[in-house]
């Protein structure tokens, strides 16, 4: 019987030759797992030679036992120590990974973009501070009385109509327009004045590509003695070849403003076809920039200035005008909608 000894003692070396190899193979700890089962599980090898000891004898039966014994702890220790051994290099390389690399460059912010808006008002506001020009601010909630009775707006008129118009109460109103900026300037007797009155204004538009309840204006004043339309026209052209290009033509086409008198609209040479004519001017060669005039006596005499003394010339813009012109824009929307990949192309 020594024979069935000898016999398991081989198959067990064989055996447990053979699951070292595996075992020293293994590179993840689900694979190390599946050994475990292969060889010490339920179903596993030495398990399955442990139930062949009930065919043998009763004197070879503990020896044979202690055998498979001793290759089931020899084998289990195999595998522990593959399972140290594998956790200490996943973490080591786990470390690796996440190493700081103090030598990277820095992963930069995203860094926003100036409005159109914002870039046509500062090139606006640069060339009238350039001709020595005072920026004001003004309220945005105005009274009635400044937004149209001080500028010879009369009561019936329609720019007054409650559709036109946001009021507060019967007294007090959203301005319209900048121009009660000036109507405050004047009040105060300064002379001479030379100012641009910048800011948000407010109609009753329902929204378009051309309209909006909230837009913005630079409105500007002179008043000084001895000014002429001269004057106002010299300005004015150089303010339009300031802004876009020496080339530029202006023209002058009588108006009505209740403010000014006589009242002009200005118009410039078309800057994409240097006035030929294209589809962008709508084939007349001419764009329309802003609105213009002598200021009215009316006007000088409710804010208090002596109109045998001075004269002045005023002007308006709406900046979005300016800006959806500058940069080509087909609507005015886009410049109220926030949306990123639009204002990415402006800076
Ligand atoms: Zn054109």
């Amino acid at each position: 019987m020594k024979g069935m000894l000898k016999t398991m003692k081989e198959k067990l070396e064989k055996l447990k030759k053979e699951a070292f190899e595996k075992i020293n193979s293994v590179d993840a700890l689900d694979v190390l797992n599946d050994m475990r089962v292969a060889y010490l599980g339920k179903k596993g090898e030495i398990t399955t030679l442990l139930k062949t000891l009930k065919d043998a004898s009763d004197e070879e039966r503990p020896k044979l036992g202690q055998y498979i014994n001793d290759t089931r702890v020899e084998i289990e220790k195999y595998i522990s120590d593959m399972k140290d051994k594998l956790t200490k290099r996943m973490r080591k390389e786990q470390m690796a990974f996440e190493e700081i690399d103090v030598t990277l460059p820095a992963r930069a912010p995203d860094i926003g973009h100036r409005h159109p808006n914002s870039i046509a008002y500062e090139q606006i506001e640069r060339i009238f501070v350039g001709m020595g020009y005072e920026v004001v601010d003004g309220p945005e909630i105005e009274y009635d009385e400044y937004n149209f009775g001080k500028l010879n707006i009369p009561e019936n008129h329609p720019a007054k109509d409650e559709q036109d118009t946001f009021y507060i109460n019967k007294d007090i109103v959203l301005r319209t327009q900048t121009s009660p900026v000036q109507a405050r300037v004047m009040e105060k007797g300064e002379f001479p004045i030379r100012m641009i009155s910048p800011g948000r204004v407010f109609r009753s538009d329902a929204v378009d590509a051309t309209h909006s309840p909230c837009f913005h204006q630079v409105e500007g004043l002179v008043v000084d003695r001895g000014i002429t339309f001269a004057d106002l026209k010299g300005t004015l052209k150089k303010f339009a070849t300031e802004l876009f290009g020496k080339d530029i033509k202006v023209k002058f086409r009588p108006h009505h403003f209740p403010f000014t008198e006589p009242s002009a609209e200005m118009d410039v040479s078309c800057f994409k076809c240097m006035g030929k004519g294209c589809r962008f001017c709508k084939k007349s060669g001419w764009i329309e920039i802003l609105g213009c005039g002598m200021v009215h006596p009316n006007v000088f005499d409710k804010c208090n200035v002596d109109k045998s003394r001075y004269q002045g010339f005023a002007f308006g813009m709406g900046l979005e005008r300016i800006a959806l012109l500058k940069y080509e824009i087909d609507d005015m929307r886009l410049l109220y909608e926030n949306d990123i990949r639009f204002l990415e192309q402006f800076n």
